[in-house]
């Protein structure tokens, strides 16, 4: 379970040390279910500094200066959250303390951000991004950048030198005139950015799947019949056009060779797609979001707030997508959370799509997943945590339990249950659900960033990004 080079080497050199000097370690987690991506044992995990020194049983764990008796709750790598958008509409700097607040009391230890820049450089925005981001957060994080023009295209060699960022994303399903303001991509773009992507060692192409043409003809169609409700957004951009899509960019990674990751997918041929293309030797990662998992389009207590771009779907894609989380065709999950001004709920074609999720997408996983369809904690790890630290290059420092590693972690209560209240900035869609599993501690590098339901408050600038130049 624990056995790569680097974890042997890391045994030889401190933990036998720690062991027979008697050292102390600085915190100590025993009579914990300690859980990767690949299996789980009884016993705990002591951190030095701001690393795993030992994953072991209770026995083999030096004392610490900081004990915490786990009395068998679960203890798991922390969320790796691969999918949000901050400082969209709230300034960045706000929305990177708040929002990783948020992120603290949900059990994630690392957030990746879709985040866009229109100026032809990314170099200078992502010094400024990245220093304001290591101001505020109590996290660490990283970036995956937007092609929004042809400048940026060119710039990718330079940007993953200079930068560390080799993940770029290009976005269909958005019309020339998108109230978000995000500039939509050609064929062409996918096809050049691939290209260059796939010379880069971590390189990643993710893109938002739906056929833009047809979506905006049917958007028309459904527009002139009036109709407010739900169920119309989802059926102005039908499972057929992500369909399509998708279907494209696995063409388009197999011509070119560059890995693709299908962001947000909501439709359950998705995974099936993707576990095809992987056969035959295609680099495909398929992503879905807690909401399609958990929420339907035809859902009684939503409404046109509930708006998100891919749109929520039915009960049948729903449960076809749980297959593909429970067979392993899904091997990354991202919440999506963007903190948008409160909706207005006055129309629904003008609103905004998005909602936010950083505190409940690991209690939604446990409800719905664990609790109610028999997830294993394991295959949990795997698309929470593991997943997306592999996909994007960062395992095993992020996503494992292995000594020498950073100390993110999260403790989890199982069967404490509680009902989801909102109070922060964004629109939520599970206020009310009660829910079955809740991290009660989230560690970030070695230090308590959540427990006894408080986030710390001198965690906020400790966070750092994980993408640096030359990396
Ligand atoms: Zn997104």
């Amino acid at each position: 379970m624990f056995s790569t080079k680097l974890s042997w080497d890391y045994l030889d050199k401190n933990c036998y040390f720690y062991y027979y000097f008697r050292m102390k370690a600085d915190l100590v987690i025993r009579n914990a279910r300690v859980v990767d991506h690949a299996g789980e044992f009884f016993g705990g995990i002591a951190v030095n500094g701001e690393k795993i020194l030992l994953t072991g049983t209770n026995e083999a764990l030096p004392e610490g200066r900081r004990e915490i008796d786990a009395e068998g709750r679960c203890l798991m790598p922390g969320v790796i959250d691969p999918h949000c958008h901050l400082g969209v509409n709230y300034p960045y700097d706000e929305d990177m303390r708040s929002e990783s607040a948020h992120a603290a009391r949900g059990g994630l230890t690392t957030f990746f951000l879709y985040i866009r820049n229109k100026e032809p450089s990314y170099i200078p925005f992502y010094h400024d991004r990245r220093a304001v981001g290591e101001a505020n957060s109590c996290m660490d994080f990283g970036f995956h950048f937007g092609i929004q023009r042809e400048e940026h295209i060119h710039e990718i060699p330079k940007i993953a030198e200079e930068t560390g960022v080799q993940s770029f994303k290009l976005y269909f399903g958005y019309e020339a005139e998108n109230p978000i303001g995000i500039v939509p991509a050609t064929d062409g773009w996918v096809y050049a950015a691939m290209q260059r992507a796939a010379k880069l060692p971590r390189g990643k192409v993710s893109v938002h799947c739906e056929n833009t043409a047809i979506a905006t003809w049917l958007k028309k169609e459904l527009m002139a019949t009036g109709r407010q409700d739900l169920g119309a957004f989802t059926e102005s951009r039908p499972a057929f056009c992500e369909e399509e899509t998708i279907r494209r960019m696995i063409f388009l990674s197999e011509l070119t060779g560059c890995p693709l990751y299908i962001v947000h997918t909501t439709i359950g041929i998705g995974p099936v797609l993707g576990a095809e293309a992987r056969a035959r030797g295609v680099d495909v990662t398929i992503e879905t979001c807690p909401h399609y998992l958990t929420r339907t389009a035809y859902d009684k207590d939503l409404d046109m707030r509930a708006k998100i771009s891919p749109p929520l779907r039915d009960e049948k894609e729903k449960e076809m997508l749980w297959e593909g989380v429970l067979n392993g065709n899904v091997e990354s999950l991202g919440s999506d959370h963007v903190p948008f001004f409160p909706k207005k709920g006055e129309d629904l074609w003008k609103e905004k799509p998005g909602i936010v999720s950083f505190p409940w997408e690991l209690p939604l996983m446990l409800s719905e997943g664990v609790h109610r369809r028999g997830l294993s904690l394991s295959q949990l790890v795997a698309i929470n945590s593991y997943g997306p630290a592999k996909h994007f290059g960062f395992y095993p420092e992020k996503g494992s339990l292995n000594p020498g590693t950073d100390a993110d972690l999260v403790l989890v209560d199982l069967d404490e249950e509680r009902e989801v209240v909102h109070t922060g900035n964004g629109t939520c869609i599970y206020t009310g659900m009660n829910l079955k599993g809740w991290p009660v501690m989230t560690i970030s590098r070695g230090r308590i960033i959540y427990e006894n339901g408080q986030v710390d408050e001198d965690a906020f600038g400790q966070g750092l990004c994980v993408n640096r130049p030359g990396r």
